[in-house]
This record gives C-alpha cells, structure tokens and sequence, in this order.
C-alpha cells in the first residue's frame, strides 16, 4: 500500500499563550521534504523576542496548571493522547515526509508510542501516593513534591514527535508549564499535533517556538525564568546547553550522541534458528530509521569463531532491505533527513575508505526512482578495528562498523573503548555471560537478545558523553519537579 502525499499549510506559526503567533520580525525559513528535496511549507525562523513572549506566557499559566490535581492532569493527558491516535495515519503520514522515515515506522513505532506516553504518564501521576515517615511519636516527615516551573526542552529532528511527547508528557504531568523548539530540519508534524491538541490545552501550557538553534534554541536555554533545561541533540551543543544553564543555576537533562556495540557471542550460530535468524535482524537493526537513531547499534563486535557464517547471514540479510518510496508501506529504509546529513554521511564513506575499513556491502548513494532528488544511502558494512574514525564517531547514517573478538575479556574492553555510553546489545545463550556483559558495558540501556524495544516504562538514559538524567519511566517525573520535606511535630 502507498500512502498519497501529505497535505500541509503553506505557513505555520508558532503557538504561544494558545494562540497562533508571527514571528515578532516577521522571518520565516523553508522546509524541504528529504523525500523529494522539495519545499513543502514556510516556518517562524524565531528569536529572542519570540522566546521571551513565550517564555511569558508560560509563565502566567503556570500559577494555575501548577496547582490542579493528578487528576485534572491525567484527563489532559489522556485527552491528548486520544486526539493523537484519533489522527494516526495522516500525522505518520506527515513525518514521514518531513523526516524521511519509511510509513511502517512512523505509523507501526513512533506516533504509537506517543499516544503510550501520554497514557502512560497520566496513569502514573494519578496512582501515585507520597511518602510518610513517622520519625517518633510526636513527629512525622512528609515528602511533598512541587513543580519547577517553566521548563525549556530543546529536540532534534530523528523522532520529530516522539521526543516532543518524551518531554512534554512528564513535564505536563509533574505540573510544569513548557515553551519546546523543535528541531529546524522537523518542524511542521509537531505544529500538526499542536493544531489538533490546541483547543485541549489551557492557555500557555504549552508554547512552540520554532527557529534555529543559535537563534531561538540558545536564548531558550539561558533565559533566566527557565527551571530547567532538557535537551536532545548532540553531545557538541549539549556541552553549550550546560553553560547557558549553568547561568541560570538551573538543572538539565542531556540526551546526546551514541556508538553503540552490538556483541555476538559463540552461542548465537550454536543456537535454534529461531534465535538465530532474531540476532540476524537485531544486527540489521542499523538501519532502523536509516541510521538516524541514537542508540542505533553502529558498531558489531562478532566472536572470531563465528564471523564468517554469521557475517555471511547478515549480508545476505541487508542486501534484502527494501528501498524506495517512503510513504509505501513495504519500504524498509528512507531518506536521510536533510542534503547535509546526507553529505556528513557520504564524507563518511570516504573516511573509511580511506583509513583502510573494507565495505563489504553498500557505501554508495541509493538512486531513488520515485524520487531522485531525495537523499537516499545504501545500507552500508564496514569491516575494520575498533581504532577507525567509523568505528568512534557518530556518523547517525545507515552504517555499522564490524570487529571480531577472541574472548569475554577482549569483547567488553572493545565496547567500552568509545566516549559514548547510551546503549548497547549483546546476544548470547549463556546468562553468566550475558550478565558479565550486561553489567560491565558502561551504558544506560543493555539489549540483551533484542534490539530498538523502548517500552515507556523503562527507563532510558545515558552514561559518558551521551549525557545523564533519564527519560521514559517514572522514575524521571521528580527531574520535572523539586522535592519537598516537611517535618512536622504534634
Ligand atoms: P543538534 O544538537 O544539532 O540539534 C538538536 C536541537 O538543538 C535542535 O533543535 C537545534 O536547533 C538545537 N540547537 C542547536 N544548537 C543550539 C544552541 N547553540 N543552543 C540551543 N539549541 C541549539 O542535534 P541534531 O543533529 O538535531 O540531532 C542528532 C543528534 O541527536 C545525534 O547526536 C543523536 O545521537 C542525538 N539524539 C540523542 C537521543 C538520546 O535520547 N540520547 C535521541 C535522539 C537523538
């Protein structure tokens, strides 16, 4: 089945205090469809003065939502959550044309999980109960929480909707008042979803400023009525989003860049097929979302004893992947999201190439015939050592980067030696071994024979450069709130 081409307006603006709002300068920018290279709408290229009246009106909505209960949350939540799937098909329909993504992902994977994430943090605000301690007879200590605030929440453009629901439904939640710039490459689905939710939201609950990130993404992170920062991007500006909150005295929550190994060990050809072919895909699984996912398993350390049959079976499978028209629902790989990633990635395949990685399957351009000004890459396989630039660097492309190791020992030094630590995936039928790895990788998110499953209620999160605080789960409700004691004696 082939979805037809997307409807969008020609403009948007940006949704500040509940209402549709120019640009106070009046500029906006275009945005191209990755699909067909092609301009599809015009967008508020915002900046400091756009942020500050949203910033305002956030502020003035905060001492109302601050104060309703659990309950009036869950509703909004679950309204929310409602009207998202209500319109399903034409907003995966929409991000995949402004993201790139084939249709079976936004509709199957990413738009549902936005609807689970606002279910799911309404649920939990509402069943949760607090904390009472008695201390002695005459004294009790309560932990009581409160809001921050206005909180700023900064996205990329790999999960356009998705990430704005991993930041919006806790924060929400938790009683906070939100001003969220998308991604300048993704800006209209998130305006979509905004146009279909607005008439649900009290006034300034929830605010998009849209715009670049020096322009209208900095002065959002160093605002000084801003509580809290919470960014997803790179690790380069995620370094920038703490010096501009650390002006403020404020706290952020990074989500960066990752390297992620994915580790097959001896068992996996010793096992049933059923688990072989599963650790097949899970290898294949780089090319989830072209590549453009940061925990996407872009490094694959293979047991020396099993490399060739098992690298022959996942060759034989990426060659399988379909390409082609994003918006047919058999298509398994995209376009990448903008011509520069595209270059990014093809500069890529010259530096493996160049420091001596061998591509074993693809490393080219894929000539779209749908669509040939898009910007389409082959699944690609680098074979080399864990030294290479292909094998350290984040290329966020449909690439992985395969090794072998010799031994336990050998394998996790391989998976650590990186600066990243977001994820990983090992595959194994000893559980001793998986647990030796599981708990010796130095990431937030161990895969153990299963890849790219984000269940909203587990939580999600970095170590090193990919950055700290979590998402998902609720655990992460009380990085959206501070932490009260009262202590009371009777
Ligand atoms: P990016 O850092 O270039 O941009 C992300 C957002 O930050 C955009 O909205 C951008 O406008 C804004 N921005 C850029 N410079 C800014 C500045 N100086 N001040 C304030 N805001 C600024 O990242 P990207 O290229 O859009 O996204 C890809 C990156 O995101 C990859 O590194 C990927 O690994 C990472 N990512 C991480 C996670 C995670 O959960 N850890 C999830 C998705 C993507």
């Amino acid at each position: 089945m082939i979805y037809p081409k997307p409807e969008f307006k020609e403009r948007y603006e940006n949704f500040i205090g509940g209402e549709w709002t120019k640009p106070v300068d009046s500029q906006y920018f275009n945005n191209p469809s990755p699909v067909d290279g092609n301009v599809f709408c015009q967008v508020p290229r915002s900046n400091y003065k756009d942020v500050n009246l949203a910033v305002e009106a956030a502020s003035q909505a905060v001492s109302i939502w601050s104060k309703t209960s659990a309950t009036e949350r869950c509703l909004l939540l679950n309204k929310i959550a409602d009207r998202i799937e209500t319109n399903l098909e034409l907003l995966a329909v929409a991000e995949t044309w402004e993201n790139g993504k084939p249709i079976r992902e936004s509709l199957h994977g990413d738009l549902p999980a936005v609807v689970d994430h606002f279910r799911y943090f309404g649920s939990v605000i509402r069943a949760e109960s607090g904390e009472v301690a008695d201390i002695d007879a005459q004294t009790v200590s309560m932990e009581v929480h409160e809001p921050l605030g206005v909180v700023g929440q900064i996205i990329p453009w790999n999960f356009p909707v998705l990430l704005a629901a991993w930041k919006l439904a806790p924060a929400l939640a938790a009683g906070n008042c939100v001003v969220l710039k998308p991604a300048e490459q993704t800006p209209s689905t998130i305006l979509m979803v905004m146009e279909l939710i607005a008439d649900l939201l009290p006034p300034g609950v929830v605010n998009v400023v849209n715009g670049f990130g020096s322009e209208a993404g900095k002065p959002l992170a160093s605002h000084p009525k801003i509580k809290k920062v919470s960014f997803t991007g790179e690790t380069t500006t995620g370094r920038l989003i703490m010096q501009y909150a650390a002006e403020n005295i404020v706290p952020v929550t990074l989500e960066l860049g990752g390297k992620a190994p994915n580790i097959f060990h001896r068992s996996v050809m010793d096992a049933d097929d059923e688990f072989l072919d599963k650790a097949v895909e899970g290898f294949v699984s780089f090319a989830v979302n072209q590549g453009e996912v940061c925990t996407s398993p872009s490094r694959a350390l293979i047991h020396e004893s099993i490399y060739d049959d098992f690298m022959a079976r996942c060759l034989e499978r990426v060659a399988a992947i379909k390409m082609g028209d994003p918006l047919d629902l058999s298509t398994m790989s995209g376009a990448q999201v903008s011509s520069e990633q595209f270059e990014k990635i093809m500069r890529y395949m010259d530096i493996g190439r160049e420091e001596g990685a061998e591509v074993l399957i693809g490393g080219d351009a894929f000539e779209n015939p749908h669509y040939p000004n898009g910007y389409y890459v082959k699944p690609t396989v680098f074979k080399g050592h864990n030294k290479q630039r292909v094998f350290q660097e984040e290329i966020f492309g449909p690439t992985v980067s395969v090794t072998t190791f010799k031994d336990d020992a050998e394998g996790l030094q391989i998976a650590n030696d990186t600066l990243y630590g977001l994820s990983a995936g090992v595959w194994t039928r000893d559980i001793h071994q998986m647990q030796t790895f599981a708990r010796g990788i130095e990431a937030g998110r161990i895969w153990c024979n299963c890849y790219h499953v984000y269940p909203t209620h587990a939580s999600f999160g970095g170590y090193k450069n990919s950055g700290f605080g979590r998402e998902t789960h609720r655990m992460m409700l009380n990085s959206y709130r501070h932490t009260k004691n009262i202590l009371t004696s009777y």
